[in-house]
Protein backbone atom coordinates (compact mmCIF):
# COMPACT_ATOMS: atom_id res chain seq x y z
CA UNK A 1 0.00 0.00 0.00
CA UNK A 2 0.99 3.71 -1.13
CA UNK A 3 2.32 5.79 2.13
CA UNK A 4 0.15 8.76 3.08
CA UNK A 5 1.49 11.62 1.53
CA UNK A 6 2.17 14.67 3.80
CA UNK A 7 -0.10 17.69 2.47
CA UNK A 8 1.07 20.63 1.28
CA UNK A 9 -0.92 23.85 0.53
CA UNK A 10 0.73 27.33 1.09
CA UNK A 11 3.38 26.01 2.78
CA UNK A 12 3.72 28.83 5.26
CA UNK A 13 3.46 26.73 8.48
CA UNK A 14 4.92 23.13 6.45
CA UNK A 15 8.54 24.80 5.35
CA UNK A 16 9.43 27.27 8.40
CA UNK A 17 9.23 23.57 10.46
CA UNK A 18 11.70 21.93 8.28
CA UNK A 19 14.44 24.52 8.45
CA UNK A 20 17.78 23.04 8.52
CA UNK A 21 15.84 19.36 7.68
CA UNK A 22 16.00 17.52 4.54
CA UNK A 23 12.57 16.75 3.75
CA UNK A 24 12.49 12.94 3.18
CA UNK A 25 8.53 12.42 3.34
CA UNK A 26 6.31 12.31 -0.26
CA UNK A 27 4.38 15.18 -0.18
CA UNK A 28 0.96 15.73 -2.05
CA UNK A 29 0.57 19.38 -3.44
CA UNK A 30 -2.49 20.68 -3.39
CA UNK A 31 -1.65 24.06 -4.53
CA UNK A 32 -3.28 23.93 -7.98
CA UNK A 33 -6.10 21.73 -7.86
CA UNK A 34 -9.09 23.47 -9.51
CA UNK A 35 -11.86 21.89 -7.41
CA UNK A 36 -10.27 22.86 -3.92
CA UNK A 37 -10.19 26.78 -4.87
CA UNK A 38 -12.65 29.26 -4.68
CA UNK A 39 -15.41 30.26 -2.13
CA UNK A 40 -19.19 29.86 -2.95
CA UNK A 41 -22.79 31.09 -1.63
CA UNK A 42 -24.96 28.14 -0.98
CA UNK A 43 -28.61 28.23 -0.08
CA UNK A 44 -27.47 26.85 3.61
CA UNK A 45 -24.14 29.34 3.54
CA UNK A 46 -20.73 29.66 2.12
CA UNK A 47 -18.22 26.88 1.30
CA UNK A 48 -14.49 28.07 1.24
CA UNK A 49 -12.22 25.44 -1.16
CA UNK A 50 -9.45 24.05 1.32
CA UNK A 51 -6.66 26.19 -0.83
CA UNK A 52 -8.78 29.45 -0.59
CA UNK A 53 -6.31 31.91 0.42
CA UNK A 54 -6.31 34.68 3.19
CA UNK A 55 -5.76 37.19 0.36
CA UNK A 56 -8.71 35.58 -1.94
CA UNK A 57 -10.81 35.55 1.37
CA UNK A 58 -10.30 39.54 2.16
CA UNK A 59 -10.87 40.16 -1.98
CA UNK A 60 -13.93 38.27 -1.79
CA UNK A 61 -17.54 39.92 -1.67
CA UNK A 62 -18.94 38.12 1.76
CA UNK A 63 -21.69 39.37 3.75
CA UNK A 64 -20.84 41.44 7.14
CA UNK A 65 -20.71 37.71 8.98
CA UNK A 66 -17.41 37.50 7.84
CA UNK A 67 -16.23 41.22 8.99
CA UNK A 68 -14.12 39.02 11.62
CA UNK A 69 -12.13 36.43 9.55
CA UNK A 70 -11.31 39.51 7.27
CA UNK A 71 -9.88 41.11 9.64
CA UNK A 72 -7.82 38.00 11.41
CA UNK A 73 -6.71 37.77 7.38
CA UNK A 74 -5.37 41.32 7.67
CA UNK A 75 -3.01 40.68 10.55
CA UNK A 76 -1.60 36.90 9.29
CA UNK A 77 1.22 37.73 8.20
CA UNK A 78 2.33 40.31 5.85
CA UNK A 79 0.92 40.31 2.45
CA UNK A 80 3.08 37.53 1.20
CA UNK A 81 2.12 35.16 3.38
CA UNK A 82 -1.60 35.69 2.99
CA UNK A 83 -1.48 35.34 -0.63
CA UNK A 84 -0.24 31.66 -0.36
CA UNK A 85 -0.91 30.96 3.04
CA UNK A 86 -4.72 28.82 3.15
CA UNK A 87 -7.51 28.99 5.72
CA UNK A 88 -7.45 25.28 5.75
CA UNK A 89 -3.57 25.07 6.63
CA UNK A 90 -3.98 26.88 9.67
CA UNK A 91 -6.58 24.93 11.07
CA UNK A 92 -4.93 21.78 9.64
CA UNK A 93 -1.63 22.85 11.41
CA UNK A 94 -3.15 23.50 14.88
CA UNK A 95 -1.17 25.87 16.69
CA UNK A 96 -2.61 27.21 19.49
CA UNK A 97 -2.12 30.70 18.11
CA UNK A 98 -3.24 30.39 14.72
CA UNK A 99 -5.72 33.34 14.38
CA UNK A 100 -8.72 31.68 11.96
CA UNK A 101 -9.59 28.86 15.15
CA UNK A 102 -11.28 31.44 17.10
CA UNK A 103 -12.82 32.87 13.79
CA UNK A 104 -14.06 30.62 12.54
CA UNK A 105 -15.40 28.75 15.76
CA UNK A 106 -17.43 31.91 16.20
CA UNK A 107 -18.79 31.09 12.62
CA UNK A 108 -19.64 27.48 13.48
CA UNK A 109 -17.61 25.94 10.74
CA UNK A 110 -17.78 22.54 9.68
CA UNK A 111 -14.46 20.64 8.36
CA UNK A 112 -14.80 18.79 5.41
CA UNK A 113 -12.60 15.77 4.74
CA UNK A 114 -12.05 13.59 2.16
CA UNK A 115 -10.08 10.50 1.61
CA UNK A 116 -9.90 7.70 -1.03
CA UNK A 117 -12.31 5.83 1.36
CA UNK A 118 -15.04 8.35 1.46
CA UNK A 119 -16.18 11.92 3.22
CA UNK A 120 -17.05 13.02 6.48
CA UNK A 121 -18.20 16.33 8.21
CA UNK A 122 -16.76 17.53 11.70
CA UNK A 123 -17.24 20.26 13.38
CA UNK A 124 -14.13 22.70 14.07
CA UNK A 125 -14.76 22.08 17.57
CA UNK A 126 -14.00 18.58 17.19
CA UNK A 127 -11.56 18.64 14.66
CA UNK A 128 -9.08 20.06 16.37
CA UNK A 129 -7.47 17.79 19.36
CA UNK A 130 -4.72 19.03 21.10
CA UNK A 131 -1.24 21.40 20.14
CA UNK A 132 -0.56 20.34 16.61
CA UNK A 133 -3.06 17.61 16.75
CA UNK A 134 -6.22 17.18 14.67
CA UNK A 135 -9.21 14.06 13.79
CA UNK A 136 -7.29 14.08 10.05
CA UNK A 137 -6.17 10.21 9.90
CA UNK A 138 -3.53 9.26 7.52
CA UNK A 139 -4.76 9.31 3.91
CA UNK A 140 -7.44 12.11 4.59
CA UNK A 141 -7.51 15.94 3.41
CA UNK A 142 -9.72 18.67 4.46
CA UNK A 143 -11.40 19.52 1.03
CA UNK A 144 -13.73 22.60 2.32
CA UNK A 145 -15.01 24.73 5.11
CA UNK A 146 -18.67 24.93 5.39
CA UNK A 147 -19.94 27.94 6.98
CA UNK A 148 -23.71 28.03 8.07
CA UNK A 149 -26.28 30.66 7.15
CA UNK A 150 -27.48 32.34 10.59
CA UNK A 151 -30.90 32.36 11.71
CA UNK A 152 -30.74 36.79 11.79
CA UNK A 153 -28.52 39.05 10.28
CA UNK A 154 -25.15 38.99 11.83
CA UNK A 155 -22.01 40.80 12.59
CA UNK A 156 -18.61 39.35 13.40
CA UNK A 157 -15.31 40.73 15.00
CA UNK A 158 -11.63 39.87 15.67
CA UNK A 159 -8.85 40.97 17.79
CA UNK A 160 -5.45 39.97 18.37
CA UNK A 161 -3.16 41.22 20.73
CA UNK A 162 0.53 40.95 19.96
CA UNK A 163 3.84 42.45 20.93
CA UNK A 164 3.30 44.97 18.13
CA UNK A 165 1.26 45.80 15.56
CA UNK A 166 1.97 43.49 12.43
CA UNK A 167 3.79 40.44 11.58
CA UNK A 168 3.36 38.55 15.10
CA UNK A 169 2.34 35.32 17.20
CA UNK A 170 -0.90 36.35 19.20
CA UNK A 171 -0.31 36.10 22.89
CA UNK A 172 -4.18 36.62 23.33
CA UNK A 173 -7.12 36.82 20.71
CA UNK A 174 -10.56 36.58 20.69
CA UNK A 175 -13.61 36.69 17.93
CA UNK A 176 -17.24 37.10 18.72
CA UNK A 177 -20.39 36.39 16.19
CA UNK A 178 -23.60 38.54 16.89
CA UNK A 179 -27.20 37.76 15.31
CA UNK A 180 -29.42 40.47 15.96
CA UNK A 181 -33.25 40.71 15.84
CA UNK A 182 -35.01 43.85 16.75
CA UNK A 183 -32.10 45.64 18.70
CA UNK A 184 -30.73 42.64 21.09
CA UNK A 185 -28.69 39.73 20.60
CA UNK A 186 -30.41 36.42 19.41
CA UNK A 187 -27.74 34.80 19.35
CA UNK A 188 -24.22 34.74 20.40
CA UNK A 189 -20.87 32.45 19.22
CA UNK A 190 -17.96 33.67 20.78
CA UNK A 191 -14.44 32.49 20.97
CA UNK A 192 -10.44 32.84 22.80
CA UNK A 193 -8.01 31.73 21.15
CA UNK A 194 -4.26 31.36 22.53
CA UNK A 195 -5.50 30.92 26.04
CA UNK A 196 -5.19 26.89 26.07
CA UNK A 197 -4.02 24.20 23.90
CA UNK A 198 -6.89 24.91 21.33
CA UNK A 199 -9.27 27.59 20.90
CA UNK A 200 -12.56 27.51 22.98
CA UNK A 201 -15.93 29.52 22.52
CA UNK A 202 -17.40 30.88 25.95
CA UNK A 203 -20.65 29.03 26.36
CA UNK A 204 -21.58 30.76 29.64
CA UNK A 205 -20.77 34.20 28.10
CA UNK A 206 -22.52 33.36 25.28
CA UNK A 207 -25.66 32.26 27.17
CA UNK A 208 -25.23 35.47 29.22
CA UNK A 209 -25.37 37.62 26.27
CA UNK A 210 -28.59 35.92 24.55
CA UNK A 211 -31.44 38.50 24.39
CA UNK A 212 -29.41 41.63 25.83
CA UNK A 213 -30.01 44.57 24.33
CA UNK A 214 -27.19 45.41 21.77
CA UNK A 215 -26.13 48.79 23.33
CA UNK A 216 -22.86 50.29 24.91
CA UNK A 217 -23.23 48.08 28.30
CA UNK A 218 -22.63 44.89 26.39
CA UNK A 219 -18.90 45.57 27.94
CA UNK A 220 -20.41 44.95 31.25
CA UNK A 221 -21.27 41.22 30.66
CA UNK A 222 -17.94 39.63 30.43
CA UNK A 223 -16.61 38.77 33.48
CA UNK A 224 -13.63 36.68 34.35
CA UNK A 225 -15.74 33.56 35.50
CA UNK A 226 -16.69 33.49 31.70
CA UNK A 227 -13.08 32.40 30.75
CA UNK A 228 -13.08 29.62 33.69
CA UNK A 229 -12.48 27.61 31.07
CA UNK A 230 -9.46 28.63 29.86
CA UNK A 231 -6.06 27.26 30.52
CA UNK A 232 -2.95 30.00 29.34
CA UNK A 233 -0.04 29.22 30.01
CA UNK A 234 3.57 31.37 30.98
CA UNK A 235 5.84 31.89 27.79
CA UNK A 236 7.93 34.44 26.46
CA UNK A 237 5.53 36.26 25.21
CA UNK A 238 3.45 36.58 28.13
CA UNK A 239 2.13 35.09 31.14
CA UNK A 240 -0.68 33.23 32.31
CA UNK A 241 -2.05 36.35 34.09
CA UNK A 242 -1.54 38.37 31.74
CA UNK A 243 -2.74 36.58 28.89
CA UNK A 244 -6.17 35.78 30.89
CA UNK A 245 -6.57 39.79 31.86
CA UNK A 246 -5.58 40.28 28.23
CA UNK A 247 -9.00 38.05 27.07
CA UNK A 248 -11.31 40.09 29.34
CA UNK A 249 -10.06 43.28 28.12
CA UNK A 250 -10.08 42.11 24.20
CA UNK A 251 -13.31 40.76 24.71
CA UNK A 252 -14.85 44.00 25.91
CA UNK A 253 -13.38 45.81 23.69
CA UNK A 254 -14.41 43.37 20.84
CA UNK A 255 -18.09 44.02 22.12
CA UNK A 256 -17.76 47.48 21.96
CA UNK A 257 -17.28 47.48 18.76
CA UNK A 258 -21.05 46.14 18.39
CA UNK A 259 -22.44 48.81 19.50
CA UNK A 260 -24.81 51.15 17.93
C1 LIG B 1 6.25 35.05 8.50
C2 LIG B 1 5.02 34.29 8.92
C3 LIG B 1 4.02 34.97 9.58
C4 LIG B 1 2.84 34.28 9.98
N1 LIG B 1 1.89 34.98 10.66
C5 LIG B 1 0.80 34.33 11.09
C6 LIG B 1 -0.21 35.02 11.83
O1 LIG B 1 -0.12 36.24 12.07
N2 LIG B 1 -1.28 34.31 12.27
C7 LIG B 1 -1.43 32.97 12.01
O2 LIG B 1 -2.41 32.37 12.44
N3 LIG B 1 -0.49 32.29 11.31
C8 LIG B 1 0.60 32.93 10.85
N4 LIG B 1 1.55 32.23 10.14
C9 LIG B 1 1.36 30.80 9.91
C10 LIG B 1 0.79 30.43 8.51
O3 LIG B 1 1.07 31.42 7.55
C11 LIG B 1 -0.73 30.18 8.54
O4 LIG B 1 -1.05 29.24 9.53
C12 LIG B 1 -1.25 29.73 7.17
O5 LIG B 1 -2.64 29.90 7.13
C13 LIG B 1 -0.92 28.26 6.89
O6 LIG B 1 -1.47 27.89 5.63
P1 LIG B 1 -0.60 27.14 4.51
O7 LIG B 1 -1.50 26.93 3.34
O8 LIG B 1 0.67 27.85 4.24
O9 LIG B 1 -0.31 25.76 5.24
P2 LIG B 1 0.87 24.71 4.93
O10 LIG B 1 2.14 25.21 5.49
O11 LIG B 1 0.86 24.30 3.50
O12 LIG B 1 0.34 23.48 5.81
C14 LIG B 1 0.25 23.58 7.22
C15 LIG B 1 -0.11 22.20 7.79
O13 LIG B 1 -1.43 21.83 7.41
C16 LIG B 1 -1.43 20.66 6.61
N5 LIG B 1 -2.43 20.93 5.56
C17 LIG B 1 -2.52 22.06 4.81
N6 LIG B 1 -3.63 22.02 4.04
C18 LIG B 1 -4.22 20.83 4.30
C19 LIG B 1 -5.42 20.20 3.82
N7 LIG B 1 -6.22 20.78 2.92
N8 LIG B 1 -5.75 18.97 4.31
C20 LIG B 1 -4.95 18.37 5.23
N9 LIG B 1 -3.82 18.91 5.73
C21 LIG B 1 -3.47 20.14 5.27
C22 LIG B 1 -0.01 20.48 6.10
O14 LIG B 1 0.31 19.12 5.91
C23 LIG B 1 0.79 21.08 7.26
O15 LIG B 1 0.92 20.13 8.30
C24 LIG B 1 2.72 32.89 9.71
C25 LIG B 1 3.74 32.21 9.02
C26 LIG B 1 4.88 32.90 8.63
C27 LIG B 1 5.96 32.15 7.90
Amino acid sequence: MARPHTVLAGGTDFYPARVGRTIEEDILDISAIPVLRGISSVSTGWQLGATTTWSELLEADLPPLFDGLKQAAREVGGRQIQNTGTLAGNLCNASPAADGVPCLLALDAEIEIASSVGARRVPLGQFITGVRRTVLAPGELVVALHIPKPSHPARSAFLKLGARRYLVISIAMAAATLEIADGRIAAARIAVGACSAVAQRLPTLEAALAGAPLDRHLVDWVEQIHLASLTPIDDIRGSAAYRSDSAVVLLRRLLAGFAP
